[in-house]
């Protein structure tokens, strides 16, 4: 009888890339599914990104994931994109299906399953979003097709704040206003949802916080973080002291893993396990 040596590859294209924890995860939902998968954390600088992308067709790679700086490069190698990922205008998940490079992104899909996990719905919801980078551009896109009602982008770049505004009301159903950001910014007092997709107190700034007027935080608001690492960010601190709902960033990155996970394998990741195995990591 013949017996397959090959594992199926799986991996994570970035620079830096020496600190992400992504790779452990999934490996550990291979072996727990008993999958002959392996997941490879790969250094590839811009200017290389292209020759990586041949590779993944050449080594028949079932896929891979994208990081900085690859996120918006990588689409001129893709042959299909998901609606969020087109919208978006970024990817962070490619399937080689039989040599056709499919891109998904599920930073925006994870933010929104970590919120159910939470019991929040964003269906009919004003969200404000601090930020409007690529975390900010998948949450609100993401946010905007699952219903939320309006969007209000808080970021200092007037450009790129207006620009992310301007795309959620031409290409999703939501209103969506911009507020500028110069000093500490007031919160919309009608906000449901506040969101900080900025970078501001990720590790190993992590004395650091979004400049906000946290006096504007109502207890009855859901305030969360895209920053994993510290989960317990300054910015949530402040907000769970002013009684809100808190949501760290921990299960945006365990459940894009997981959806990451199906995509692949089209198998059900083992979600507890992947989510265990993240805190581990960040010794928790
Ligand atoms: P980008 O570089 O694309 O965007 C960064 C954003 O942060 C910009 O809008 C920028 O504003 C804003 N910003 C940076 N510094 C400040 C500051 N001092 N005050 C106010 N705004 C600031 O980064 P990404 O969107 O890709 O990533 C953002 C964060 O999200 C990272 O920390 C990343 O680790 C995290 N992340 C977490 C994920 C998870 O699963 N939990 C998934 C993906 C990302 P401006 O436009 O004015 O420059």
């Amino acid at each position: 009888m013949s017996k397959n040596y090959r594992a199926e590859l799986v991996g994570c294209f970035g620079n830096p890339i020496d600190e992400n924890p992504t790779g452990v995860v999934e490996e550990a939902a291979f072996l727990e599914k008993g999958l002959n998968y392996r997941y490879l954390t790969v250094l590839v600088k811009a200017e290389d990104l292209g020759k990586a992308m041949d590779g993944v067709r050449a080594f028949h790679m079932r896929g891979v994931n994208l990081t900085i700086p690859h996120k918006v490069a990588v689409l001129q190698y893709l042959d299909e994109l998901s609606e969020a990922a087109e919208i978006i205008g970024a990817v962070n998940t490619v399937v080689n299906n039989n040599g056709v490079l499919f891109g998904e992104n599920t930073d925006g899909k994870g933010y929104l399953m970590s919120l159910v996990d939470e019991g929040v719905d964003v269906a009919g919801k004003h969200i404000a979003v601090l930020g409007a980078g690529g975390a900010a551009r998948a949450i609100a896109v993401e946010c905007a097709l699952a219903g939320a009602r309006k969007i209000t982008v808080i970021n200092g770049n007037e450009t790129r704040g207006q620009e992310l505004v301007s795309l959620l009301n031409r290409r999703t159903n939501a209103s969506a206003v911009y507020l500028p950001w110069k000093g500490t910014v007031d919160i919309p007092q009608d906000a449901d949802i506040l969101s900080n997709a900025t970078s501001v107190g990720l590790y190993p700034n992590t004395d650091q916080k979004p400049d906000i007027n946290y006096d504007t935080i109502r207890s009855d608001m859901v305030v969360t973080d895209v920053i994993f690492n510290d989960p317990n960010s300054l910015f949530l601190g402040e907000a769970k002291r002013r009684g809100a709902k808190t949501v760290n960033g921990l299960g945006m990155l365990a459940r894009q893993g997981a959806l990451n996970f199906k995509l692949w394998t089209g198998v059900d990741a083992p979600q507890e396990l992947m989510m265990e195995t993240l805190k581990k990591e960040f010794g928790l």
